[in-house]
């Protein structure tokens, strides 16, 4: 193991929580549920297509609550807006609004306090009211590191588990077209997210959650570390990785280097193979704040960070329906059938078929795409050698082009736009979800991890992107 700096040395490393009040005033035991409910104001910014989820913040206990207790959201990739069976009312959905919880924070943090501890049985027998244990390897017995409340914090936690402790319940998101892994990769605990309840709200993010013993428990497979005599760090298994957009999530932003990030939120740079027992140095340079924009790796599933000031700065889903609206009364024709094409309002959109990138029944009205070209057509007949089998050999009628046509379909998660204003004409290739230039040049730039390889993706379906990555779109009025 090499030696590590404590992040506390360095101004911009992950810093500790501030100081606790008395424990009489802490009130950490209950989880609030969270979920997701609509930006309070700006319109509709949920992506959630039925008004059922706005009545949520009161299920929560957030009446009285306003639009400045909200932190940000979490938005997990390749959903689209919609999760088949989310109702709107449970832990598993597409989208998670942080906000202030209103009786008083829940999270946790270390203490000085470690032990060793020989054995399950004598680990049982010492627990205190909040624990993160280390297995030493096989018959070596545990260190635990004793936890204690924080109420100057709210705690969020993500992972696999149903259990009322995980406030965003995730499960393996597979690429259109690939099989499902048979084991989840997701881990049941896999992170937790810290906020200050006190502006300007910074979200920190730690890997591994709490169970609803208020426990991690990490297995001998997981690296730890001394990082001094008194203080223990670890990585979990699989790993929790974040990237930062470079200038923030707006217009001329880059996606940022992957990091992956402990338990007790120090950075480090991404291990060769995820599973690697192995850690580098800390790196000072960055800390584990999660800033707008920032992309979450879970190990099988992705999500994205939007801070509230951020989701001001998406387009409301009744904008996104206006700019739709604005290219159908342009009355795109297909230069082949001059037929005049209708591209789907978000609310017209089949939920069960939005986030797999295909399936939805084409009406004869359906625009489709040359990906080689961009122009955009009806679904025609002409020159089709290899049928159905064999899309991608088609020859664009107006620019004798061969390359692949596929149907196009808006991108509806409003969250994951990177500009208000930009009109969705670019898609992606070749899942032909359409979204603004900037939106789409950002993600296709943006290398997720997946299947053990680094590969952009489509953020609405997850479908790993083609050469080339984004189409810019050519409606018969551009012609
Ligand atoms: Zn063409
Ligand atoms: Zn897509």
């Amino acid at each position: 193991m090499s030696a590590v700096q404590h992040p506390a040395q360095s101004a911009s490393a992950p810093s500790p929580p501030p100081s606790t009040p008395p424990p009489q005033q802490q009130q950490p035991t209950q989880q609030q549920p969270t979920v997701a409910v609509p930006l309070p104001s700006g319109g509709n910014h949920s992506g959630n297509h039925s008004s059922n989820h706005s009545s949520n913040a009161a299920g929560s206990g957030a009446s009285g609550s306003s639009e400045s207790d909200i932190y940000g959201m979490l938005v997990v990739l390749g959903c689209n807006g919609h999760l088949p069976g989310d109702s709107g009312a449970g832990r598993r959905t597409s989208r998670l609004l942080l906000r202030r919880r209103p009786n008083g924070g829940n999270a946790l943090r270390p203490t000085k306090k470690q032990w060793r501890a020989t054995s399950i049985k004598e680990l049982e027998g010492c627990r205190p009211q909040a624990s993160v244990s280390y297995t030493l390897g096989r018959n070596q017995g545990f260190v635990v590191v004793e936890y204690e409340p924080d109420a100057q914090c709210d705690m969020f936690q993500v992972g696999r588990s149903t259990e009322s402790v995980i406030d965003l319940v995730v499960s393996d998101s597979t690429p259109p077209g690939e099989s499902a892994a048979s084991d989840s990769t997701i881990s049941r605990y896999a992170c937790r997210i810290l906020v200050n309840r006190t502006p300007p709200y910074t979200p920190r993010i730690f890997a591994a959650g709490f169970d609803s013993n208020k426990r991690i428990m990490l297995g001998e497979h997981a690296i730890r570390w001394n990082v001094t005599t008194d203080e223990v760090d670890g990585l979990t298994t699989n790993g929790v990785l974040i990237n930062k957009p470079v200038g923030g999530y707006c217009p001329g932003s880059q996606p940022g280097p992957w990091f992956e990030v402990s338990i007790e939120g120090r950075l480090y740079p991404m291990r060769e193979h995820r599973a690697t027992p192995s850690h580098s140095d800390v790196l000072h340079a960055v800390d584990n704040s999660l800033i707008d924009g920032t992309v979450i790796d879970l190990c099988g599933v992705c999500l994205v960070y939007r801070s509230a000031e951020g989701l001001r700065r998406s387009p409301t889903l009744l904008e996104l329906c206006s700019r739709v609206e604005s290219l159908n009364q342009t009355h795109i024709l297909c230069p082949v059938r001059y037929q005049t094409l209708v591209i789907r309002k978000p609310l017209q959109a089949n939920p069960a078929s939005a986030a797999g990138g295909g399936g939805s029944m084409p009406d004869d009205r359906q625009p489709y795409v040359y990906t080689g070209c961009g122009h955009v057509h009806g679904l025609h007949s002409w020159d089709r050698p290899g049928g159905q089998q064999q899309p991608d050999r088609r020859t664009c009628p107006l620019c004798l082009q061969q390359s692949a046509f596929i149907a196009l379909r808006l991108g509806e998660e409003a969250a994951l736009y990177l500009d208000r204003d930009g009109m969705p004409n670019y898609a992606f290739n070749p899942c032909g979800h359409m979204a603004s230039e900037l939106t789409v040049k950002y993600w296709s730039a943006l290398p997720l991890l997946t299947a053990s390889q680094l590969r952009p993706l489509c953020p609405f379906c997850s479908t790993p992107l083609a050469t080339p990555a984004t189409i810019r779109l050519l409606f018969q009025s551009d012609i």
